[in-house]
């Protein structure tokens, strides 16, 4: 069977689930989506507990949210780079500074709501990621963990072996960050981002899956990259 792709639109952020042999679920969501996460596996073909693994593409609040919540209906196990670990453990607010003038001002609107509207449970992270590559094969699926450092000093993207590339915020899409696909609107360093871009191409990014947004081909990046 080819590989099965299942976004997962808990308001402006995406989680996806990944079924090859085994399924992985890319990214905790915001906080209180438990209840949201379980209406939305009763329509997909795919059991709470046949989820094994939740990868942490970073510790920021929207991407790791509803994680402990989800990992107590399925029963899987956190991954989490070292660097961002201690945002999820211990429930810390964090967000990136803005890279444009879009991005600066959305910053300084969104911030103060932010801080308290996305106050989540923390847990134990049960696989602490290092900069190497960590492979999936293990949980059944043909691909890898790979450090992506740029949007936050522990960011991590997946990487299919058949190109799809689910890379959290080392990129935006749609409203209200974008008009059309592209580089991080918020980053702790945007030169690391294009860094870790050239690495993800190198390896065989083809479709980009974001964490914000609609997925898109890499050729998008390729061509921002060049400019
Ligand atoms: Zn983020
Ligand atoms: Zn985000």
């Amino acid at each position: 069977m080819p590989i099965q792709i299942y976004p997962i639109r808990f308001g402006i952020n995406r989680c996806y689930l990944v079924q090859d042999n085994g399924i992985i679920m890319i990214d905790g969501g915001p906080p209180n989506k438990s209840i949201a996460f379980q209406k939305f596996i009763t329509r997909i073909p795919i059991r709470p507990d046949d989820i094994r693994l939740i990868i942490l593409t970073h510790g920021d609040p929207d991407h790791v949210g509803s994680a402990r919540d989800i990992k107590l209906l399925t029963g899987a196990n956190i991954a989490i780079h070292e660097n961002d670990r201690l945002n999820f453990e211990n429930s810390l607010y964090n967000f990136p500074p803005g890279t444009t003038s879009w991005g600066r001002l959305l910053r300084f609107v969104l911030n103060p709501i932010l801080k308290i509207s996305l106050k989540f449970p923390g847990d134990k992270s049960d696989i602490v990621l290092d900069n190497s590559d960590y492979p999936l094969y293990d949980f059944g699926i043909n691909g890898k963990i790979v450090y992506t450092p740029g949007h936050t000093k522990g960011s991590v993207s997946v990487l299919l072996e058949t190109g799809e590339a689910f890379v959290g915020c080392l990129a935006h899409n749609n409203l209200p960050f974008r008009f059309r696909p592209g580089l991080p609107i918020f980053a702790e360093n945007i030169d690391e981002v294009r860094e870790s871009w050239k690495s993800l191409i190198q390896r065989g990014a083809r479709m980009i899956y974001p964490a914000h947004g609609d997925p898109f081909h890499v050729d998008v990046i390729k061509n921002i990259l060049n400019n």
